[in-house]
């Protein structure tokens, strides 16, 4: 009769300064700050999250450093993975294509299969800047990675939440 209490392990990769701390603070403390703070090495945060009616899963948030892809921590980041969140940033293009090495990096490096989600983040400045990536793209690169595309901003906190319990509900269904 006890209920089952999932534990994940969730990365959130990506290019350097696409905002992927910023995600992680937001969805954890409900914050956002626009100073840069750089990520040095790894960091961690855990979050418990309703992904249903009553039930609860813990979630530890592994956040890297934009430079750390090739190093010595990299082992021990991806150990474990259950789940990935896959940023890059709506206000430069060249952040999608190396979004696309992140993953294609970790998949080579986990060696189970794991769910992920591709996130274009920083979508309150498309207003300010115009649409510089043609949406159809990642939709499409999602698609190909049986995955959604999610648009979010750290900064507004839209689609923030969706997006990490939407990655949450996959990893359940994997592991159920
Ligand atoms: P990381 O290197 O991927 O961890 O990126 P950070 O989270 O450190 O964010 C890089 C910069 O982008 C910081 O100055 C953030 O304030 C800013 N930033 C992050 N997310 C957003 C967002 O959704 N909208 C806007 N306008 N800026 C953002
Ligand atoms: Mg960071």
């Amino acid at each position: 009769m006890s209920e089952q209490i999932y534990s994940f392990k969730l990365i959130v990769i990506g290019p350097a300064a696409v905002g992927k701390s910023s995600l992680i603070r937001r969805f954890v403390e409900n914050e956002f700050s626009l100073h840069y703070k750089f990520t040095i090495g790894v960091d961690f945060m855990t979050k418990q999250v309703e992904y249903e009616s009553g039930k609860i899963a813990k979630l530890t948030l592994w956040d890297i450093g934009g430079q750390e892809r090739f190093k010595v921590l990299r082992r021990s980041f991806y150990e474990g993975t259950n789940g990935a969140l896959i940023i890059f940033d709506l206000s430069r293009a060249n952040t999608f294509l190396k979004m696309k090495e992140w993953l294609s990096d970790a998949r080579q490096a986990i060696e189970n299969d794991f769910p992920v989600i591709i996130i274009g983040n920083k979508l309150d400045l498309i207003p300010e800047i115009g649409e510089i990536i043609d949406r159809n793209e990642p939709i499409q690169f999602a698609q190909k990675e049986n995955s959604i595309y999610i648009e979010t901003s750290a900064k507004t906190g839209e689609n923030v939440d969706k997006a990490f319990l939407d990655l949450t509900r996959r990893m359940v269904n994997k592991n159920s």
